[in-house]
């Protein structure tokens, strides 16, 4: 058995999803006819408490479709330097929106109220007008770690009063959302645009939700189309988010106690020198100072664990839909008889 933990975008429709894809009513989504992408825009919309949403092929072009929806050509955005939009979406921000990008460097990702305050540029023609957040949450290149309302409800506030706009990256929204608690209609509220992707943890095969208000997803329906993003009949894969949202969300509590596993399996090997705090279903470890992530890589590879990396110094394990109980116990046996030879 392959335990694959490189994301939790590998996962493949479960026999009840595909069910539910193939038993779906489709139409064309460009003509606006595509019953069941309409079912789960209402359905997203509805539960955040907002207006409107739009159903994407992934979570960048969401991101990228809010950013440039919600900006003037030469405007800046403030992001955290771990931040998804700016490391992985190919430099995106700065062709499709035009923008510059102010990047500060927050706690493992998370900003904090007055590093915004302390970056919006002065009204001074030198400087690009400060015009968007973006927040991510959970964040990837922090190890899944997660806001909690009351820190976005500090960081919405000094938006409002510096009249800046609030785009979250929420990729992994509902993995923070079933550990904190909070409402999704509290997000709703303070945040423009909403990024959600079905594709990860939700187990979906393809697609991303955007939440917003009617004017915003309006604009965001034509940029979409301008990126090439219309698509047909959609709908079978509509229906695969509709069928993630009744059943795959809760369940993402399992996948945050396996990755407690594994972060302890992990810092119980030879090669890890120290695990991140595991707060959802990312696992990173930094591997000790004597071999090189390549080694380690191949090494796990070999014993069919597969990983994915974090610049030069950290390996990644997320946890999904597919990491059973059993793949758990297998992983522990493999990662004990584990040697990796570490140079004195
Ligand atoms: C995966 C991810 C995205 C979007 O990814 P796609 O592969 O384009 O769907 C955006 N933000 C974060 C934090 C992600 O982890």
């Amino acid at each position: 058995m392959t335990i694959d933990l490189r994301s939790d975008t590998i996962t493949k429709p479960t026999p009840e999803m595909l069910t539910a894809m193939c038993e779906a009513e489709v139409g064309d989504d460009v003509w606006g006819d595509d019953p069941t992408v309409k079912a789960l825009e209402a359905k997203a919309a509805e539960q955040f408490g907002v207006e409107a949403a739009l159903f994407c092929a992934s979570g960048t072009m969401t991101n990228q479709i809010a950013i440039r929806a919600l900006t003037q050509p030469n405007d800046q955005v403030i992001c955290d330097q771990l931040a998804h939009i700016y490391n992985y979406e190919g430099g995106g921000i700065a062709s499709n929106a035009l923008l510059s990008v102010r990047l500060v460097t927050g706690e493992r990702g998370k900003i904090a109220p007055q590093q915004v305050v302390e970056n919006i540029n002065p009204d001074d023609i030198h400087f690009p007008v400060t015009r968007l957040v973006a927040l991510e949450n959970t964040v990837n290149k922090g190890g899944g770690n997660y806001y909690t309302i009351k820190e976005i409800e500090a960081i919405w506030e000094v938006c409002q009063q510096h009249q800046l706009k609030l785009h979250l990256d929420g990729a992994r929204l509902f993995n923070a959302l079933v550990e904190t608690g909070d409402s999704p209609k509290d997000y709703g509220k303070y945040f423009d645009t909403i990024s959600l992707c079905l594709s990860k943890g939700l187990g979906c095969p393809v697609g991303s939700v955007l939440l917003g208000t009617d004017e915003t997803i309006k604009k965001a329906r034509r940029i979409r189309k301008v990126m090439g993003g219309g698509w047909r009949q959609a709908g079978f894969l509509a229906a695969a988010g509709i069928y993630a949202l009744d059943h795959h969300v809760t369940r993402l509590k399992e996948d945050h106690q396996r990755a407690k596993e594994v972060g302890k399996l992990l810092q119980a090997t030879s090669f890890i020198k120290k695990v991140f705090p595991v707060d959802t279903n990312i696992v990173v470890g930094e591997v000790v100072e004597d071999l090189q992530i390549p080694e380690v890589v191949a090494t796990l590879a070999a014993q069919d664990i597969k990983v994915s990396t974090f610049g030069r110094r950290y390996i990644r394990l997320v946890t999904h839909l597919h990491f059973d109980d059993e793949a758990l116990t297998t992983l522990a046996t493999r990662l004990k008889k584990l040697t990796l030879p570490v140079a004195s």
